[in-house]
């Protein structure tokens, strides 16, 4: 099939795509209209966390679809329950509430927090976050979103939001008032170019949160769920947050995002929060599915093991090219290139023949690489001597 044949005008202009339509995936790789296949390190933007249409997501989809897939959220159901049971078991938190976006998430997170500020802290509503921080497309998680440009594209923001700098706690500190009633924080900053929050900067601000009796609350919609090496990454640094947010690798693919909190929190009451799709059957089967496989013994230790091989290779590459470095955590990492061909490499990859490669530049100068987590040394190995040829085309 021919690109020209399909109608694509229909589709709301929001963002420039090149002239594939994808029509297969399976593990690592994508296979588009003409068959041409694609090594893919996008993976969905980090969601598909087991690669494309595993097995394990094929089954429960299909098993849950004959079960039952919407009794509305007036209702218990099933796979709910066993999921959020998987979640506290396997963390310092007590409750979670379902949503379908880590925007919508977050949203909860942000008003759980002013909720709680309400009811302990006279109505104290600021959450302090970050410069370059990245936490959705709502308009309270935009203005909470350091994002260059975003204080203005929807004017007037949601009130509330004043930024630090990361790993500078007289920042945070500085920004603390009576009006203060949380700080959030992504434990590795991803879409702002894959910065690490550092081990000592994370146990500072659960020091000085305890100490000013803040919440504390870690936005893991993209380093949590094995991500980073660890089920969630806060956990590489020693801490327990007060508040979590889980997205993108929870649903393997599918729309499926968490609120987590300590007990002591949890303070909605009846009519604060819900949604007509939150904590469906249908998704949440998936997520159990998900947390099955991210729980199996050595499962994790793996995502350790290729994450630090991916960065030797990685390594490696800047000896060969002359580039600046690598940084990250687990299978959650970026290549700093020293000048800014980031969107050139980026396009010269995806038109590689026969096979092409997907990556990721978030910033000029950076790529960013977000596999699944079950990505194989060979295919890191091929994503390696694919890139190299690249970076010699582009002396
Ligand atoms: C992707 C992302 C979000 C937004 O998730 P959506 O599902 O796109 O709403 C929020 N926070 C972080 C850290 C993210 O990476």
């Amino acid at each position: 099939m021919n690109f020209e044949q399909y109608d694509v005008n229909s589709l709301m202009f929001i963002t420039n795509r090149p002239p594939l339509v994808f029509t297969e995936g399976s593990g690592m790789w994508l296979t588009d209209h003409n068959g041409k296949r694609y090594l893919d390190y996008l993976q969905g933007w980090a969601v598909n966390c087991l690669g494309h249409s595993p097995q394990c997501i094929q089954d429960a989809l299909a098993a849950q679809t004959k079960k039952l897939i919407n009794p509305s959220p007036a209702f218990y159901n099933e796979p709910s329950i066993k999921l959020a049971a998987l979640l506290t078991a396997n963390s310092c938190f007590d409750r979670v509430f379902f949503a379908n976006s880590g925007a919508e998430a977050n949203e909860g997170a942000i008003k759980l927090a002013r909720k709680w500020g309400k009811k302990h802290k006279d109505g104290a509503f600021e959450i302090i976050s970050f410069n370059h921080s990245f936490h959705g497309r709502t308009l309270a998680t935009m203005s909470a979103s350091g994002k260059h440009g975003w204080d203005t594209l929807y004017a007037p923001q949601v009130p509330g939001f004043p930024k630090a700098e990361l790993n500078d706690i007289g920042s945070v500190e500085k920004l603390i008032n009576a009006n203060t009633v949380a700080v959030m924080l992504e434990p590795v900053q991803g879409e702002g170019g894959v910065i690490p929050a550092s081990r000592e900067f994370m146990q500072a601000l659960r020091e000085l949160t305890t100490r000013r009796g803040l919440l504390l609350i870690v936005d893991e919609v993209q380093t949590g769920m094995g991500r980073c090496g660890a089920l969630f990454a806060h956990q590489l640094s020693d801490i327990a947050p007060d508040v979590m947010t889980l997205g993108k690798g929870i649903g393997g693919g599918v729309p499926l995002a968490a609120m987590l909190c300590t007990e002591a929190v949890a303070c909605f009451e009846p009519g604060d929060q819900g949604g007509t799709y939150n904590g469906n059957p249908l998704m949440t089967a998936v997520g159990v599915a998900v947390m099955e496989a991210l729980l199996q013994p050595g499962f994790l230790p793996s995502v350790q093991e290729t994450g630090a091989y991916l960065r030797a290779e990685l390594l490696q590459l800047c000896q060969q090219h002359g580039l600046q470095g690598e940084r990250g955590e687990g299978l959650l990492r970026a290549l700093e290139l020293g000048r800014p061909i980031g969107a050139q490499l980026v396009e010269a990859a995806r038109e590689l023949q026969p096979l092409g490669l997907l990556l990721n530049s978030p910033r000029p100068d950076l790529l960013r690489f977000m596999p699944a987590l079950n990505v194989s040394r060979d295919e890191i190995k091929q994503m390696i001597s694919m890139l190299s040829g690249l970076l010699l085309q582009l002396k």
